[in-house]
């Protein structure tokens, strides 16, 4: 998602939080780049990022091979080719990432509805990085092998007024806050008797535009960014273009799990470590972001079946809005939600498919609810 950072104080706070965490980790990279400090957060073990205050424990062992640490203070907003790399790295080189979630810590388990109302867009969707792939050059490919998540164990949801699908429908903002085991990631309790199934992904993955000047991190580009594409999880493959010379790679905007359209707005919203492994493929021309999953993509959603709503007209996007719209009615009617709740439950956990685009002049979008979320 795309998200903004307001209040003053709160920001100050993350800030110092900084702080702290990159002085005592900024020379955790010993030789060859490797993390050498055994500093780590203490989100490792269940507490929320209002609790993070970095404390003695054991570094996740998630990267051992890692030939690079990106710190959550090595995060820039926008895209800008004339943004400085972060670190410069051979391909083939793995980085963990530290990612900040996308309000980039404006929002934490004390957090009310009152932080949604006036968000700051100039602070949305911070993204670790760039890196400068040595090599890369304009008509590459950067080959992104997604190789793991450590997720932070606490999340948010928020219906973010004029933001998402239907931003008139819900013009008052809310806010749901998420704690989940980041070690089983069981599914996350939403509300009494929801139950979301968790699939930690990168909704940010994007190499630097070739366009000089300051660019929106919200829009999704040729070269990837905010593509929110929930199988961008961990197994995946990913190929961009490279525009730039080094490409200049960066991530971010980590979600714990998301439905196919992201509807209101928001995913679960969570702050995780990432590793990716970076690599090129010279001259691959390549038009648009293309990737490879590992294997199935809903499993995790399948075993119950689903409820499916649809929309169905002239033209796609009020297609989408009908099955969606239908579906809360569904929800508030068979489950007792709220509208709003129900708008951002199923933006964590339903999926928007396109099931008919030949039938002229009608095209039909079908909206999945997978039905284990309350089973
Ligand atoms: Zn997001």
């Amino acid at each position: 998602m795309a998200y903004p950072c307001s209040l003053a104080s709160r920001r100050v706070g993350l800030e110092n939080c900084l702080h702290i965490l990159c002085g005592t980790l900024a020379e955790g990279r010993g030789p060859g780049g490797v993390l050498a400090s055994d500093w780590g957060w203490s989100w490792r073990y269940g507490f929320g990022y209002a609790d993070a205050v970095p404390t003695k424990q054991k570094v996740y062992p998630m990267c051992k091979d890692c030939n690079y640490t990106i710190h959550g203070a090595q995060h820039h907003f926008g895209w800008n080719n004339a943004i400085p790399p972060a670190e410069r790295v051979e391909p083939g080189a793995t980085i963990l990432f530290h990612c900040l979630d996308s309000s980039a810590g404006q929002f934490d388990l004390s957090s009310t509805v009152d932080a949604v109302r006036a968000p700051d867009f100039g602070k949305v969707n911070p993204v670790s990085g760039p890196i400068y792939v040595e090599g890369a050059e304009p008509g590459d490919a950067l080959k992104v092998s997604i190789d793991s998540f450590a997720p932070s164990g606490w999340g948010w949801t928020a219906n973010i007024p004029g933001f998402g699908l239907l931003a008139d429908q819900f013009p008052e903002p809310a806010l749901n806050l998420w704690k989940y085991d980041p070690a089983s990631l069981a599914p996350a309790l939403f509300g009494k008797n929801a139950r979301v199934p968790l699939k930690p992904f990168a909704g940010t993955i994007g190499n630097a535009p070739a366009d000089m000047g300051q660019h929106s991190v919200v829009p999704p580009r040729r070269v990837g960014g905010n593509l929110d594409i929930r199988d961008l999880a961990a197994g995946t493959t990913l190929y961009l273009p490279v525009e730039v010379a080094g490409a200049l790679s960066s991530v971010g905007d980590t979600h714990a799990a998301q439905g196919d359209g992201e509807v209101c707005g928001t995913a679960i919203e969570s702050p995780m470590d990432v590793v990716l492994t970076l690599d090129l493929i010279k001259g691959a021309h390549l038009k648009t972001p293309r990737f490879t999953t590992p294997g199935p993509v809903t499993r995790h959603l399948d075993a119950k079946g689903y409820e499916v709503t649809t929309g169905i007209g002239a033209d796609l996007m009020s297609g989408a809005r009908d099955a969606v719209s239908g579906m809360i009615d569904l929800l508030c009617a068979t489950r007792g939600l709220s509208a709003v709740d129900a708008y951002m439950l199923v933006s964590t956990c339903g999926d928007l498919r396109i099931s008919e685009i030949v039938d002229m002049p009608n095209w039909v979008v079908s909206f999945y609810f997978p039905r284990c979320v309350f089973e």
